[in-house]
């Protein structure tokens, strides 16, 4: 059931699938990026060319998601966890965070930013192993919340917030790693939106923080380490140091890919229609089951059992020999979970169903 290229479906939390159409222009111009006479991993990222990359690349982001001017983009390293230091470091003044914990990732951060204040967990899911987003309507946020943190869309568990918490006036700010691009965001709506992009954009090794600008401080205490204050990178446009240059120029190339797909609106739309194959089959089989509540079902990351361990695991392994491959759960939770990102297509779900289809049947 391979493609015909030898090509998996790969249903991959991340690192995770990228769009053939990307993947095969890097392999054109891999030896000679436009007539430079050489490979962008081999550019100065000082150089005019490397330059033009960095820029169009922020440009198309900027045009994808609508980003005001009063915000800056910074391309930067260290994964998703660095940012869940750079956050508290950077923002806490009153030294008060307000946190909701959704979910592995959302409690690491917020263990790691009580080294830096006093942090609040003001909602949680953790009752019911994380397969809903709590009511975030009424929340009790401290006076003196510096920000009120989420991340939006839970990966291991594949639940999404579509409502955002009502922050009482304080500043939003989200870890969007794992759903950043699979639809329009309106980005005045958050203080600070964060993402690593080996999950829905490009290559691990690229971190995107885009930032309101009044939250860029120069006071920061004494001891913080010049590589993790968002204004040294801003200030140099994300060119302090040598940035994760290759990665940024294939997170240029899937941003023109979708803007030639006709932008977030339309990727939302396919993501929806995709998701939706597979929600439809899981509400109506006898075997399987989604693990999360219907409203807060993620578009991006669908977990699934059978109720048997030993089904999962035969599952798991005849679906790889069937050339769909990664449908483990995360080790936290077992079952199984396809994750089914932007660049997933549209045949690969059909072809996941039919092949669950047939499993279900054979094991009744
Ligand atoms: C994968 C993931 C992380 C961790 O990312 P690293 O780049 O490995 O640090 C954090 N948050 C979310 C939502 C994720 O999906």
């Amino acid at each position: 059931m391979t493609q015909t290229d030898g090509r998996v479906y790969n249903f991959s939390a991340g690192p995770a699938v990228l769009p053939e159409e990307v993947l095969k222009q890097a392999a054109d111009e891999m030896m000679n990026y436009q007539n430079s006479g050489m490979s962008v991993m081999e550019m100065s990222h000082r150089s005019k060319t490397y330059d033009n990359i960095i820029k169009t690349a922020e440009r198309d982001l900027r045009d994808l998601l609508n980003i005001p001017d009063n915000y800056k983009v910074l391309f930067l390293q260290g994964g998703a966890h660095l940012q869940f230091s750079m956050v508290p470091i950077n923002l806490l003044k009153n030294g008060v965070a307000d946190y909701i914990v959704t979910g592995q990732w959302a409690k690491k951060a917020y263990v790691e930013a009580q080294k830096y204040g006093k942090i609040n967990k003001v909602a949680t899911s953790e009752d019911k192993t994380f397969s809903y987003i709590p009511d975030c309507s009424d929340l009790p946020i401290s006076e003196d919340a510096d920000y009120v943190y989420i991340c939006e869309n839970n990966t291991i568990y594949g639940t999404k917030f579509h409502k955002l918490p009502d922050t009482k006036g304080k500043i939003l700010v989200a870890d969007m790693s794992s759903c950043f691009l699979s639809e329009p965001v309106d980005i005045t709506k958050y203080g600070l939106i964060y993402a690593g992009v080996q999950k829905n954009v490009g290559p691990a090794g690229v971190q995107i923080v885009i930032i309101r600008e009044d939250l860029i401080r120069e006071d920061l205490p004494e001891w913080c380490p010049t590589m993790l204050k968002y204004k040294t990178h801003a200030d140099n446009d994300s060119l302090y140091n040598t940035p994760p240059a290759y990665g940024i120029y294939i997170c240029g190339l899937v941003f023109k890919w979708l803007k030639k797909l006709g932008g977030l609106e339309k990727m939302k739309e396919l993501n929806e229609k995709k998701a939706k194959i597979l929600y439809d089959f899981l509400d109506s089989s006898k075997l399987f089951k989604g693990t999360v509540e219907k409203d807060s079902r993620s578009l991006m990351n669908v977990p699934f059992v059978t109720g048997s361990e030993e089904l999962d695991k035969k599952f798991i392994e005849e679906a790889k020999n069937a050339g769909l491959v990664q449908l483990k759960g995360h080790r936290s939770v077992g079952g199984m979970r396809a994750s089914i990102y932007n660049a997933m297509p549209i045949e690969g779900v059909k072809v996941l169903v039919e092949f669950m289809k047939k499993f279900e049947q054979e094991n009744a």
